[in-house]
């Protein structure tokens, strides 16, 4: 019979499978009503030092058990989740803001995810059989990694962590965003309930226990999904143990919009995968290249679209594509963005507006109607529901353009030319390059980035491999006969 969650009661943080108090707490807030959250626990250092041994010391019999135990745990976590779903995703949508039905595809996703995961795994590699030898290159776990999440995405890339740093017979203790910390924390009490003590810790903390994490002589990988400004301080803190790494960071990522294209059947997807989540997802289409026969038709298209089709309200109520801004701070970004309008004299062609009345944090979407290329709502990842449309009539410059900047996260290109699509996707310098889509993701296809949008991959099984480290193993067989 699956755990229960009550989502209104933190009792501590989950620390070898208890509920471990602190002396201090802390709430956030719930987005679209400025109103507290409930109390959660403020990890001490103490708490960290703690969780780690208690990791290192589950690490010594959770890293040599079955591929079969493995799986067999993370699908009953899967299961406890799924029984859980409707409070988490009511959980998600207040906390993090966005709208109930995508916070269900959130858990639908984190629930394929793990059962994925639970699916694969690294076989050995034979390098070569011979009478005399065989050199294999086999993979071994690291010990306990660090998973630190940000606040966009708190359950699936909690769990996109998790599962794979799981499988490959790691212990884990969770750090999610003190902006949410609700669902992480209620993934923590179901997890205990499911896995040995140690396996899977998840601590609460202010801005004091990321730094904590990633300086901690016993923790041996970071997994960090975040901004740029973060990883490289990440980075640079890991280097001091040479622990391990990968950083899933910031993306600005360029869809080229060819002028072949059937717009009303492919606008809908493009508009809908810039304001997502209010655009705070890391791959949307941030800048958008439409080529100049059909920019004015696409750009009215566009603003037609996005007025009767993206609503914005809070996430409970019906038919929300943009839910509010996630929290005060980025909610001055944004709004900081949305200045830069008038300061710097950007044609709209959907004006957008920031609600100023509301208690939460609401801003409507907005369209910039090709703006200088070297503004700042091209460079920069708003990560807001604003986004700007761009001219392009040559194909090497419009490439060059979607290449210039130092964030290489996703890329696409939409044509009906199939061939010509996959020639111009493959000059993109960024992670994943979609030809005809843009933001999508699976469990078993390696996601990350280029350049500056991050080290390593996620997921699939080039993802599972950075949770190892490789042991190639030669074995002699005719030394003593
Ligand atoms: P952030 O960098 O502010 O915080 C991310 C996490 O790091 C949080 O848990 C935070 O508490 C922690 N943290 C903060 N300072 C730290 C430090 N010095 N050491 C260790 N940990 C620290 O990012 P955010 O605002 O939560 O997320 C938004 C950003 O994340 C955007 O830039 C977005 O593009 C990016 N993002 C990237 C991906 C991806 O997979 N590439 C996915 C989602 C979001």
């Amino acid at each position: 019979m699956a755990p229960k969650i009550d989502i209104t009661i933190y009792p501590g943080n989950i620390i070898n499978n208890e509920f471990v108090p602190t002396p201090t707490t802390r709430h956030s807030v719930d987005p679209a009503t400025g109103e507290a959250l409930y109390e959660v626990p403020v990890a001490r250092k103490e708490d960290l030092d703690a969780a780690v041994s208690h990791a290192r010391a589950a690490f010594k019999t959770w890293s040599s058990t079955t591929h079969e135990e493995r799986a067999r745990l993370l699908n009953a976590f899967a299961d406890a989740i799924e029984a859980n779903r409707d409070d988490l995703e009511k959980l998600q949508t207040m906390e993090q803001g966005k709208p109930l039905e995508l916070a269900r595809t959130e858990v639908t996703m984190s629930l394929q995810w793990l059962r994925a995961f639970a699916t694969m795994q690294l076989a050995d590699e034979v390098l070569e059989d011979t009478d005399e030898r065989t050199i294999y290159s086999t993979r071994v776990p690291l010990g306990v990694v660090g998973a630190i999440v940000p606040w966009n995405w708190p359950i699936l890339l909690g769990l996109g962590k998790v599962g794979p740093a799981l499988m490959t017979g790691n212990t884990v203790i969770v750090k999610p965003s003190p902006f949410t910390p609700y669902c992480d924390l209620k993934l923590g009490e179901l997890a205990a309930a499911v896995f040995p003590p140690g396996v899977v810790q998840v601590l609460s903390g202010d801005d004091s226990l990321g730094p904590w994490l990633t300086e901690h002589p016993g923790v041996n990988m970071i997994s960090f999904t975040g901004s740029i400004p973060t990883g490289k301080k990440v980075a640079a803190s890991c280097a001091r143990t040479l622990k391990r790494y990968v950083l899933e960071l910031g993306g600005n990522d360029a869809a080229i919009v060819c002028d072949d294209v059937d717009i009303d059947k492919c606008l809908p997807k493009i508009a809908t995968l810039s304001f997502l989540n209010s655009g705070q997802i890391c791959m949307l289409c941030k800048r958008i290249y439409v080529h100049d026969t059909i920019y004015d038709k696409f750009r009215d298209a566009m603003v037609e679209f996005t007025r009767n089709n993206v609503k914005t309200g809070g996430g409970f109520e019906p038919d929300v594509v943009v839910g509010p801004v996630q929290n005060s701070m980025q909610f001055e970004l944004v709004k900081d963005m949305y200045a830069q309008i008038e300061k710097s004299g950007w044609q709209v062609a959907l004006e957008g507006k920031v609600r100023t009345s509301d208690k939460g944090y609401f801003i409507e979407p907005a369209i910039i109607d090709n703006p200088p290329e070297d503004s700042r709502i091209v460079v920069e990842e708003p990560f807001g529901p604003i986004v700007p449309l761009l001219r392009w009539s040559d194909e090497n410059d419009v490439l060059e353009r979607a290449n210039a900047l130092e964030t290489g996260l996703g890329a696409s290109v939409w044509s009906r030319d199939i061939a010509r699509a996959e020639r111009m996707a493959r000059q993109l310098s960024a992670g994943s390059v979609w030809v005809n889509s843009h933001f999508d993701v699976a469990p078993t296809v390696p996601f990350g980035g280029h350049k500056e949008s991050g080290v390593g991959m996620e997921w699939g099984l080039e993802g599972f491999r950075h949770y190892t480290n490789s042991r190639s193993l030669w074995v002699w067989k005719k030394v003593f006969s």
